[in-house]
């Protein structure tokens, strides 16, 4: 784990900023800074180095913190994020930078009378960028929470696990179930399970409803392992497939092929998003296509970059990003089809390694 040196990157950016440290508050950001998970913490992150920087919790995670953090001073007091706000002038800290993104306007008002002495500067999204670019560490942990999930759907197949009958409540709890046995610590959000007209609901919620023969049956679930959250979406059908079910998985099949050859360093996120959705659009479906092309996936389960048209930015290698088109035809049902990849020079290394044929079980 390199903690360490993600903090010393972070310092490059609190040079370019001119802020003599960094008040982080969002418990994430704390996560990727020092490795510490436990529910209330701040670290101050401080320009000199480590032996000016600290982190602060309270009693409850003493003992968790000295294990979890075993390079950074540790103060245990109750209000963090004020605690280490009023330490900061002793540190010589005068220039502190706060997560604006991440504060209420209660809490700005608190620590604004807290560091009376310092100067409070909005730093929105420093660590956030940090996070954009996954190392080596967290690429392998997002391979294995891939790893899980395709495990457990190809299990769920195997054990006849998608039949009428069903229900999609039943297909949900399996597939949580089965990735656990694969590993994973839990699912890394709600498992979406929706079949015949509620595929065309993108993010309906997994019901008593029975599934059917001549269904489609999307399935858009991942695996949370160390922390890093996977993300896959497949349809299949149940039985053999309609002629407008094929057309329509074929078609949202070419748009998510155009999508992962868009991805390269360098491309601009809303040309990735055109390219997928111009292959939607020319077919006259576009209006059916209601959501962003994709997301950032990491110790969030969306995050930086999102993939999307109004989106500014570019990629960069080894930022680890969905790919999913969708097309929904209300009262009808839908197909989306989900990746989760690595951009790379050259071709993407694909972590979603389920195949992207029609399955039809
Ligand atoms: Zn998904
Ligand atoms: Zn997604």
């Amino acid at each position: 784990m390199s903690f360490p040196s993600r903090r010393t990157a972070l310092r490059a950016l609190l040079r370019a900023a001119e802020l003599d440290a960094l008040l982080v508050t969002d418990l994430v950001n704390i996560g990727y800074l020092t490795g510490f998970t436990g529910s209330n913490a701040a670290l101050l992150v401080h320009v000199d180095g480590d032996a000016a920087s600290l982190v602060c919790t309270d009693g409850r995670y003493r003992s968790q913190a000295a294990e979890q953090v075993p390079d950074l001073e540790i103060l245990i007091e109750r209000g963090s994020a004020l605690a280490l706000a009023r330490s900061a002038p002793e540190r010589g800290v005068r220039r502190l930078g706060f997560e604006s993104d991440a504060v209420t306007v209660d809490a700005h008002t608190a620590l604004d009378e807290a560091a009376r002495e310092v100067t409070l500067h909005r730093a929105p999204g420093l660590v956030q960028r940090l996070r954009l670019v996954k190392d080596d560490a967290e690429v392998a942990a997002l391979r294995a929470a891939c790893a899980a999930a395709d495990a457990a759907l190809a299990d769920l197949l195997a054990a006849g696990g998608l039949r009428p009958g069903r229900t999609e409540r039943d297909v949900a709890l399996e597939l949580e179930a089965r990735m656990r046995s694969h590993g994973a610590d839990g699912p890394s959000f709600e498992t979406i399970v929706a079949a015949g007209e509620h595929s065309a609901v993108p993010h309906h919620r997994p019901t008593g409803t029975v599934l059917r023969s001549g269904d489609l049956v999307t399935m858009d679930f991942g695996a949370l392992v160390g922390g890093y959250h996977s993300d896959m979406t497949r349809t299949v059908v149940l039985g053999p497939a309609a002629g407008w079910q094929r057309e329509l998985y074929d078609l949202v099949a070419a748009a998510q092929a155009a999508g992962r050859a868009a991805l390269a360093p360098g491309a601009k996120v809303s040309d990735v998003d055109a390219a997928a959705r111009s292959v939607v659009e020319d077919a006259g479906r576009g209006d059916e296509f209601v959501h962003p092309l994709g997301h950032g996936v990491g110790l969030q389960i969306h995050e930086a970059p999102i993939l999307a048209k109004t989106s500014t930015g570019a990629l960069a290698t080894e930022m680890v990003v969905t790919v999913e088109p969708g097309v929904y035809l209300e009262g009808c049902g839908g197909v989306r089809i989900e990746d989760t990849l690595v951009v790379r020079d050259g071709p993407p290394d694909l972590l979603t390694r389920t195949t992207k044929d029609l399955l039809e079980v």
